[in-house]
């Protein structure tokens, strides 16, 4: 019998390859903009159609290339980067894989322009699916100029896998910030569609944030900055009292790479720990420089990840630097910090040895937000649940103090119920609508036949509010209340983007909000079910749910922002009821379809049965 083995075609491989390294039209954008970033562009600008899926054009001032380095790069492992495998531990490039152009070449209809500056004529390729068809001398511009057609043409269930334009271009703005915000000195032009998106001057560190994220935010940055012999730690940190206000803003950078790290995170965390209410956000771009050689970027296709060799050293400086920035700022005003110099960090001697928490001395009870409980204003604000009762509500048995009641902890009920999901269902047969208690401004408690039913009060009414707004979906009459004053409200770029694509969506749930000039809106009218006060923040908080609510192929466009807009007007925790409201609001909660569970798939209520009640007073 012959041998069956054979070497793949290079079109094929570097298929393959393509799958790890092109998930979506923003991974094009990010690798495209990453070469442009290499080759030394002070001026970078992408231009899209329908979300890159149509087409993605990249062009930058840098270097350009030979005709020869034009053809090769787009061979796989062709790099300019790196020479030797020892390069590999000193990489201060973006990219260095050479798989980028192979892997897009393979999958889409690709036009190359560049020209280097000394050379009088610059070359133009054509490529569709790793199929040279043109190669010839071209009068182009100095720099490179990509164009990327159709792309997963020859991909097809790449290409039906792609989501909505909504979600593609989502993902090429994040990529976009993730680029924009460690290069400020690069100019960056975004168009989508006929429509810029973002023009970004070059300019410092912090302009370049607000530029990003909105003048808003400026007020609210406070710097960091701290230099040990490990690790240069730059970058700014939201104060704590406008967690709220913009929540999600996290960026992590390492040597001007993003990325995502649990670990350090929870340092930043840590540091703002009691300072920021429960649900909200604070945010943070922080900026970390430390010796190539200590990280290693290659454990990940998309370079996401990065390996350090001394984490365990990291992480309490970057607690402490975030830590000491918001007591230089009077934002922790019991810190004990010595104002003038910055944080004297032991370094370990050895590597191993065990490194010293700064003494850092916090007081507990501070609570920021005394001074601040208007801020949010409206019905809707979700303050005024202290630190303290934030600490508390993790302790199940604490919950329970202010009753005067001590029961079991919550994993040993869940051992005595036979079938949670019987006890639920039978919970709507069994309310009887009397006696009703709410518990630590987030829990109602009441009787009914089988013991005591705990519900959670902002997973109750997002469950009403979301079966509500998919009724006004249904029905052809949708019912807007109009505003006495229309509210304008002002957003950054990437939010206004986001705005216009689900403005009709938001048309049928009942608001009426029309464009208002650029990145500006003027709200009329908040839907009919809605008892609004303050317009211009549900649509903020709606925006910002909607961006952060996963992303799930099968939820209609409309349903997910129905879910979105549920969770950005629902009564949040920390708020207290009146007796009528509390009613109103049990009623209003088993008149639904589907009463015990959010439209997250969270559990809405549960019981405490009698038995359990009875067996704690056993002795
Ligand atoms: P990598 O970036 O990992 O080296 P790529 O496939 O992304 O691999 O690019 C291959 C090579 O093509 C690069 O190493 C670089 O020499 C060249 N190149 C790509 N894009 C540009 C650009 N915009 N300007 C100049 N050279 C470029
Ligand atoms: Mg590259």
């Amino acid at each position: 019998m012959s041998d069956i083995i054979q070497l793949l075609p290079d079109s094929v491989a570097n298929q393959i390859a393509a799958g790890e390294v092109i998930q979506r039209p923003a991974s094009v954008v990010k690798e495209l903009v990453e070469n442009a970033l290499d080759a030394g562009a002070t001026e970078i600008t992408i231009n899209l159609k329908d979300a890159g899926k149509t087409l993605i054009q990249i062009s930058d001032n840098g270097c350009g290339m030979s005709p020869t380095d034009a053809r090769m790069a787009f061979e796989r492992h062709a790099t300019s980067k790196i020479r030797s495998a020892n390069d590999l531990f000193c990489i201060r490039t973006m990219g260095f894989r050479g798989e980028a152009l192979a892997s897009i070449a393979a999958i889409a209809d690709v036009e190359l322009r560049t020209k280097r500056a000394a050379d009088e004529l610059g070359t133009l390729i054509h490529i569709i699916g790793s199929e040279v068809k043109t190669q010839e001398p071209a009068g182009v511009n100095n720099g490179t100029n990509f164009k990327i057609k159709n792309l997963f043409f020859n991909v097809p269930a790449r290409r039906k896998f792609l989501k909505a334009n909504t979600t593609e271009l989502k993902h090429i703005i994040w990529e976009i910030q993730r680029i924009a915000l460690p290069n400020p000195d690069i100019k960056l032009t975004l168009h989508h569609d006929g429509n810029v998106l973002y023009d970004l001057p070059a300019t410092n560190s912090r302009k370049r944030i607000v530029d990003v994220f909105g003048k808003s935010l400026n007020q609210s940055l406070v710097g960091v900055d701290e230099d040990t012999s490990i690790v240069k730690i730059k970058g700014f940190i939201g104060q704590p009292k406008y967690a709220r206000k913009t929540m999600g803003e996290q960026f992590f950078f390492v040597n001007g790479r993003y990325m995502r790290h649990p670990y350090f995170h929870k340092a930043i965390m840590k540091a703002f720990e009691q300072l920021v209410p429960h649900g909200a956000y604070p945010s943070y771009f922080l900026f970390l420089d430390l010796d190539a050689a200590a990280i290693d970027i290659n454990v990940h296709p998309t370079k996401t990840e990065i390996k350090f060799e001394n984490e365990r050293d990291i992480w309490p400086i970057i607690h402490a630097a975030v830590r000491e920035s918001l007591g230089k700022h009077n934002v922790v005003p019991s810190i004990d910090f010595d104002q003038s110099g910055s944080i004297d960090i032991p370094m370990p001697k050895r590597s191993g040895e065990e490194i010293r928490f700064p003494d850092i001395q916090i007081n507990p009870d501070y609570n920021p937000f005394d001074t601040d409980k208007s801020s949010m204003g409206g019905s809707y604000s979700s303050g005024s649940s202290t630190p303290k009762e934030k600490k508390n509500l993790d302790n199940w048995e604490d919950l329970y103090e202010g009753a005067q009641l001590k029961i079991k902890p919550k994993e040993q009920y869940r051992e005595s119920f036979k079938s949670e999901t019987d006890l639920y269902a039978q919970a709507t047969d069994q309310f009887s609508g009397k006696k009703v208690l709410q518990l630590k401004q987030r829990y109602i408690l009441t009787p009914v036949k089988s013991g005591l039913m705990v519900i959670d009060q902002k997973r109750a009414h997002e469950r009403i509010l979301f079966e509500k707004f998919m009724e006004v979906l249904k029905s052809d009459s949708v019912a807007s209340q109009q505003q006495l004053f229309p509210q304008t409200i002002e957003l950054n770029p990437a939010d206004s983007a986001l705005l216009k694509t689900i403005l009709e969506d938001l048309l049928s749930l009942g608001f009426d909000i029309r464009e208002f000039g650029k990145d500006t809106f003027i709200i009329n009218g908040t839907p009919g079910v809605l008892d609004v006060a303050s317009p211009e923040l549900i649509v903020e908080r709606l925006l910002e749910e909607y961006k952060n609510s996963p992303v799930d192929a099968h939820a209609k466009a409309k349903e997910q922002i129905a879910n979105s807009l549920a969770k950005a007007s629902a009564l949040d925790y920390g708020m207290d009821l009146k007796q009528e409201e509390v009613d109103h609001l049990i009623d209003n909660l088993f008149a639904c379809s589907t009463p015990n569970f959010s439209p997250d798939g969270k559990k809405v209520l549960t019981i405490i049965p009698t038995e359990d009640i009875e067996k704690s007073f056993a002795k």
